[in-house]
């Protein structure tokens, strides 16, 4: 879908690209943005037009982040939600992580070089409060920026947001009753989802890392064991069946009943970051909802979906059912916007080299799109389109070809820190 804005820049609903090609054709809209496409029209307002409820949601991942777009409706069984857009934001979080590293190499290389006295600095190592560690802090801030920027595409009414993997305080307090998770359909993926983060994906006796997984009680339910979650490990079906009716002792294991009551002990900081992410969204004045990871799993085999961060994301939420409709998905990776760091250094922490002073050659910037026709009998010669990276010479790489000279080069869109491409 293509994005449309009204003439005073105010998001409307989105429309096919088909329609957005027509209105284009005939003039009443002009392009706002290349990637994602957005068009604006000349001669409509935002007061004028009906906006239909439009919710963001969002599955926050370590590497990757799915963040869908949907048009929500009601139906007599409950809220049915139409895909408008599917996204999914690559995070920085590992190369945030190597920068750090080298900062750090190059701080200790200084400190040893530079021998001169020191006071000594002991109580100067206080977190603020509601400190996050800088890849996490980067993964929040790419979630935060899209939010921000769907906000202006699209009439956003509410936000759906998975906010936790599983449900801790369900899992911990397995005495009480009644609630449609503790027997219902949904308790198995709760638990499932619980039992995949405290095993790491792996079969408790064997180790086996493929699935599929099943939930052994470590003591055996006909032996007086439970069903509290202590008492469950995730095993293989091969394992599962050679147990039998044995205790996880008498299996040859005696290890893990020793450990089997020890609760997730990362529960909480594997949520730390979703729950300041979170409290950040409920900042931009739309209602927030939160979900479950067991839930969102639950709701995707409900439907047959197949799992794509995106399509994770649609499952969010308390809903009836889905329509993906043809929709590509949009990745979109984080690249940063450059280094402060003007120094290059070699793996050991010597210095080696500087890098340029100014950012922009010739009015263009590294990761700017541009698109370059080289005419002539050269060897770069054809159209070509991407990612810029500059050099002082004015001579720049774009896409994959070397050697392209600035005057070639006309700008298709600013570098944001992302980089984009349809899957
Ligand atoms: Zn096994």
């Amino acid at each position: 879908m293509v994005f449309v804005l009204d003439r005073h820049k105010k998001p409307l609903m989105p429309c096919t690209p088909k329609r957005a090609r027509l209105l284009l054709a005939r003039g009443r809209a002009v392009v706002h943005r290349v990637k994602p496409f957005v068009i604006r029209l000349r001669d409509r307002c935002a007061q004028d037009s009906v906006l239909q409820e439009s919710v963001l949601k969002i599955d926050p991942g370590s590497r990757i982040t799915g963040m869908t777009v949907v048009r929500g409706e009601q139906t007599p069984e409950g809220e049915v939600h139409h895909a408008l857009f599917f996204s999914e934001v690559q995070h920085r979080g590992e190369s945030v992580h190597r920068g750090k590293q080298t900062q750090r190499n190059a701080r200790r290389r200084r400190r040893s070089a530079n021998l001169r006295h020191r006071a000594p600095r002991f109580d100067n190592r206080v977190v603020p409060k509601g400190w996050l560690p800088p890849s996490v802090c980067s993964r929040v801030g790419n979630i935060l920026t899209w939010t921000r920027r769907y906000g202006r595409w699209v009439p956003i009414s509410r936000i759906e947001v998975e906010r936790v993997r599983f449900d801790n305080q369900l899992l911990e307090n397995p005495e009480i009753q009644g609630v449609e998770y503790q027997q219902g359909e949904r308790a198995g993926w709760e638990v499932r989802a619980y039992l995949l983060l405290k095993y790491e994906y792996r079969c408790t006796y064997c180790g086996k890392t493929d699935g599929p997984f099943e939930i052994d009680h470590i003591r055996p339910r006909s032996r007086g064991g439970s069903n509290r979650i202590s008492n469950l490990a995730l095993t293989c079906h091969i394992c599962n069946t050679a147990k039998g009716n044995q205790t996880a002792h008498e299996f040859g294991h005696p290890e893990v009943e020793a450990t089997a009551r020890r609760p997730l002990k990362d529960a909480a900081s594997v949520n730390a970051a979703r729950f300041a992410l979170v409290e950040a969204l409920r900042r931009f004045g739309v209602p927030v909802g939160t979900w479950t990871g067991g839930r969102t799993r639950w709701n995707r085999a409900r439907f047959g979906i197949e799992k794509t961060h995106a399509k994770d994301a649609l499952c969010v939420g308390e809903i009836a059912g889905v329509k993906l409709g043809r929709l590509k998905t949009l990745r979109i990776k984080a690249t940063g916007r450059g280094e402060h760091c003007r120094t290059n250094w070699t793996a050991e922490g010597f210095p080696r080299g500087y890098k340029m002073r100014q950012k922009q050659v010739r009015g263009f910037k590294t990761g700017d799109v541009v698109r370059a026709e080289v005419s002539g009998p050269l060897k770069t010669a054809g159209i070509h389109r991407g990612r810029v990276a500059v050099r002082a010479s004015g001579s720049f790489r774009v896409g994959k070809v070397d050697g392209i000279n600035a005057r070639y080069c006309v700008l298709v869109q600013r570098a944001d820190g992302y980089e984009y491409e349809w899957a």
